[in-house]
């Protein structure tokens, strides 16, 4: 006898799952027919959904992977998804997945190389002028603490190592460290490195080209019409023009956003639709981290069910690229965090570059008790 393919194994007892919690809430309705309804909102979807109809997710998967590109129209029609189907729309995200990346994990560390003083005025950012959060404050990191970062990123399985320092762009001191620090680290240990070092120069881009940087991480954040409401000091199009200066000088993109800074799905969705039109290798996507003292701060609108359907949207809209879960994913997925990677291929380990991430323990558990495995380098 032929043994089923595993993830048939998986669906078909996620399916089984999700039967059981719906009998019992079906059952609960019948006792309280109010059932949560937020009509403002697509983040809060009734739970009145009809489970027996077909649904479009496995046809929508089917096509994509039959190399269909789906509309902004589609992307949008997941993202208002009803609650109760996001099983269904992970096991079709995961379809994708598992044509281009299996079950590996991809891991990230991060080390926040230059921590606040910037005078950018991103309302999001605790590193940020506009900003009163209290974060630590320090110029570039001396190179044996760069070196130290390279050191704990290996240790840690992780397969990039990125150097992120806050700044509209780097100066020529801070060009000039990256360009001696690069080829240490990767004669040392076994990482890629990705620079996110603010807006570039196509000069600049040449020359983190020249030293080794792989890969360039720049995000677009949202989607463009929305981008003035959360930046003034610099535009989307800036950010659009940097990516395309990574790009000539023969460097990855690294380019995603944030969700939950009061943006429309709409905006969710223009921004995946851009990054796949700018063909970036890997795409972060944050859930936004209110941080006291930011302009955002206070802001809670993101569910786990809304994050899950963000994760599956940009997985079907970007099916072959690295898509990760960035920062905020503990915060908004809380116990729902594994089933992100049923869409997402990647995660950061560690901390993010204020705010804490959970033990790196507990994500090689997580990995482990899906039965993923994490992505060994291979350089
Ligand atoms: S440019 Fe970067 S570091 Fe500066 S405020 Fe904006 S997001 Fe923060």
């Amino acid at each position: 006898m032929t043994a089923l393919p595993s993830w048939v194994v998986w669906r078909d007892g996620l399916r089984r799952a999700a039967l059981v919690s719906i009998l019992v809430r079906n059952r609960k309705r019948r006792l309280l027919p109010n059932p949560i309804h937020d009509r403002n909102s697509l983040m809060t979807t009734s739970l009145n959904a009809d489970l027996t109809t077909d649904k479009p997710w496995q046809s929508m998967a089917s096509r994509v992977l039959e190399g269909e590109e789906l509309s902004a129209d589609e992307a949008l029609q997941i993202l208002s998804a009803p609650d109760v189907e996001v099983l269904d729309l992970l096991h079709a995200a995961f379809r994708v997945r598992h044509r281009y990346f299996g079950r590996s994990v991809q891991l990230y560390f991060l080390m926040n190389a230059k921590s606040g003083l910037c005078p950018e005025d991103c309302s999001y950012c605790s590193q940020s002028k506009t900003s009163t959060a209290e974060i630590p404050k320090y110029n570039l990191l001396r190179r044996d603490e760069l070196l130290a970062g390279a050191k704990a990123a290996s240790e840690r399985g992780a397969k990039t190592y990125c150097i992120v320092i806050s700044a509209r762009g780097p100066n020529e001191r801070e060009m000039a460290a990256v360009e001696k620090i690069v080829p240490e680290i990767k004669q040392q240990y076994d990482l890629d490195v990705c620079a996110c070092l603010g807006l570039l120069t196509v000069e600049q881009a040449d020359r983190l080209a020249a030293c080794g940087v792989n890969r360039v991480n720049h995000n677009l954040n949202s989607g463009e019409e929305f981008y003035g409401e959360i930046c003034t000091t610099h535009t989307y199009q800036d950010r659009v023009d940097t990516l395309h200066a990574v790009r000539d000088a023969g460097m990855e993109l690294c380019s995603g956003g944030i969700v939950g800074m009061g943006e429309k799905p709409r905006d969710v969705v223009d921004m995946a639709i851009q990054l796949r039109e700018l063909r970036v290798e890997s795409i972060p996507v944050n859930f936004l981290n209110p941080i006291e003292g930011t302009p955002l701060a206070g802001r809670g609108e993101l569910t786990p069910n809304y994050c899950l359907k963000v994760l599956a949207m940009f997985r079907l809209v970007n099916p072959e690229r690295e898509v990760r879960i960035a920062g905020g994913r503990e915060l908004h997925l809380r116990s729902l965090q594994a089933l992100g990677l049923y869409a997402a291929n990647s995660i950061f380990v560690g901390d993010y570059l204020t705010t804490k991430g959970q033990l790196p323990e507990a994500d090689y558990t997580m990995i482990r008790d899906l039965g993923f495995e994490v992505t060994q380098n291979t350089l």
